[in-house]
């Protein structure tokens, strides 16, 4: 199965916290990274008083179902210092959200798929031109489509 995932960093050195978990996952033994895109700089979401994030998207092929991917992903959060507070959207080490797993739909407690708020991130969907242009989504958009109507809200091509 080919799935997409979203990186998110802004703490403790953010490049090398997003560096740090695209060899993770390409580590695992469970996961094939496929592509990675380039790392990007972003405004916070939410609360303003939080340094910038650096964010990246990648492909990867699994054999992992949905959930089990999950647990995948949530164990490398947490071996990256990922600590779970109560404020939504606040400072974070380490972030990875499953965007798309095939062409899958569904929501259950712990796993919605596509990422509810995917389609309104720039930080997720220019990263992810990046590396599949010609992305359509399961409800049939194009990424194309959904480029159009998000503006890249300061977001850069981060360089070293
Ligand atoms: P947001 O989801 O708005 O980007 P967040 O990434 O900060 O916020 P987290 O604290 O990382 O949110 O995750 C909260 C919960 O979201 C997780 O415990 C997980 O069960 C659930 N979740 C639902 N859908 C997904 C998904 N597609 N990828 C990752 N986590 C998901
Ligand atoms: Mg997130
Ligand atoms: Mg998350």
């Amino acid at each position: 199965m080919r799935a997409f995932i979203a990186i998110g960093s802004n703490l403790s050195d953010p490049v090398t916290q997003a560096k740090a978990a695209i060899t993770a996952l390409e580590q695992s033994a469970v996961i094939t990274l496929v592509q990675a895109s380039s790392l990007y700089s972003s405004k916070p979401m939410g609360p303003a008083d939080q340094p910038d994030y650096i964010n990246a998207v990648v492909e990867i092929a699994t054999d992992l179902a949905p959930d089990a991917l999950l647990d995948e992903t949530q164990r490398i959060e947490l071996e990256h210092g990922r600590v779970r507070k109560a404020e939504r959207w606040g400072p974070r080490t380490l972030d990875l959200d499953i965007l798309l797993y095939d062409d899958v739909v569904m929501d259950s407690p712990r796993l919605t798929i596509p990422h509810y708020g995917m389609k309104s991130r720039e930080f997720v969907l220019y990263p992810l031109a990046e590396i599949a242009a010609e992305l359509v989504l399961p409800c049939g958009t194009s990424l194309h489509t959904l480029l159009q109507h998000v503006d890249r809200n300061g977001l850069t091509v981060w360089s070293e």
